[in-house]
């Protein structure tokens, strides 16, 4: 059901207090809320146990609650699983639950869609349709939390969109996120990815976003990253990882993640694996290199094992801690964008 009224699961805990207090009830009620909200996973106002009559019928009057309905889930042997998930206007976005020993991380949408344009990213294709509010992630954390074996422990902005256009929701969403009040997952266990937005990422030096940050470096050079990410062409490599020591510094060294997605022939060449070590040269970072996860009608190819090894090597031997992040669930189109694209395809087809 739509409705006008803002949404219980996107406030703050100090919100929550706030409503208790014109409501004329306790702030200790402000807690049991969370529990039923953020541990139980209750998505009825009138189901939320022990509070008082004033104010459960204050919440109802002006607070709403929603759950997204899953239309889509798909499971791969690894078992990871995607879920695609529709919001009260009826848009659909994708979470992804990667499973661990014992634990799980969730990947999170932010956008329906993205307008940055990368043009090795499925989910650019379509681009921007709207904002996600802080309340739409978080009912992508309880839906994830509902139908996963173990806890979600981690989480990392990675889905569909660019999480610094939409930086307010997002902030919103990491500090209900990492409140021990509120979902209380902890700080180190939340990380954000983006394109490269550099006056956002100064934003986040200054507001102290309690989360780590992950860069999409993507390219060694300036001509390369161009084509491949068009807002480098405002923010290019320089500017970006000046910012990128900035925020480490800022934050007591702080390690910080790089994301490389690997494309064959255009940037997984040793030149290429020697320019990143010059790049990123003591900065104190992790490199995941992401071999490119292939979609009808994209342009790349991912790299064979060998260009992926070589490269991997030349920043080992320079000190530089670099993963393989081949991507989980392959057979079930995971990555970002796959499973929205494929269904509405389906439903095409089927129409
Ligand atoms: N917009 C943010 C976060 C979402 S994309 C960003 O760009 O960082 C999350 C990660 O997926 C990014 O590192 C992006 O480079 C990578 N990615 C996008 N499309 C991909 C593809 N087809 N194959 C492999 N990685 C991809
Ligand atoms: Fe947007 Fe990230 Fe995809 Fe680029 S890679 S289009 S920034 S979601």
């Amino acid at each position: 059901m739509k409705s006008d009224l803002p949404p219980l699961i996107g406030m703050s805990f100090e919100q929550m207090v706030q409503l208790c207090h014109d409501a004329g009830a306790k702030p200790v009620h402000a807690e049991r809320i969370v529990a039923s909200l953020f541990r139980y996973y209750n998505s009825d106002i009138s189901a939320i146990p022990e509070l008082p009559n004033i104010l459960r019928s204050y919440l109802a009057e002006h607070t709403s609650m929603f759950e997204p309905e899953c239309t889509a889930l798909q499971q791969a042997e690894d078992g990871t699983r995607k879920l695609l998930l529709k919001m009260p206007d009826g848009r659909e976005v994708e979470t992804v639950l990667i499973q661990g020993p014992g634990r799980l991380t969730q990947c999170i949408s932010t956008q329906v869609g993205c307008a940055v344009g990368c043009t090795f990213c499925l989910t650019a294709t379509a681009g921007l349709t709207r904002n996600l509010s802080a309340a739409e992630m978080a009912a992508q954390v309880i839906a994830g939390q509902k139908i996963g074996d173990f806890k979600v422990r981690n989480l990392v902005l990675m889905g569909m969109g660019e999480p610094l256009h939409n930086y307010d929701e997002v902030a919103k969403f990491v500090r209900i996120a990492s409140d021990p009040k509120g979902m209380a997952f902890s700080p180190n266990r939340i990380t954000l990815s983006t394109s490269g937005m550099v006056p956002a990422i100064y934003r986040m030096i200054e507001d102290k976003l309690p989360c780590n940050l992950a860069v999409s470096l993507n390219a060694t050079t300036d001509e390369v990253r161009d084509r491949v990410i068009p807002i480098n062409r405002k923010y290019p490599i320089h500017t970006l990882l000046e910012a990128v020591r900035a925020y480490i510094k800022a934050r007591g060294n702080k390690r910080v993640l790089i994301e490389y997605v690997m494309l064959a022939g255009v940037n997984d060449t040793v030149e290429d694996a020697y320019r990143l070590c010059e790049l990123v040269n003591g900065m104190g970072c992790t490199v995941n290199l992401l071999p490119f996860n292939a979609f009808e009608g994209s342009p790349f190819q991912s790299p064979d094992d060998a260009a992926l090894s070589a490269f991997r090597e030349i920043l080992v031997a320079a000190n530089i801690i670099a993963v393989v992040r081949s991507s989980r669930g392959n057979e079930i189109s995971a990555a970002c964008g796959q499973l929205k694209t494929e269904v509405a395809q389906r439903r095409k087809s089927a129409a």
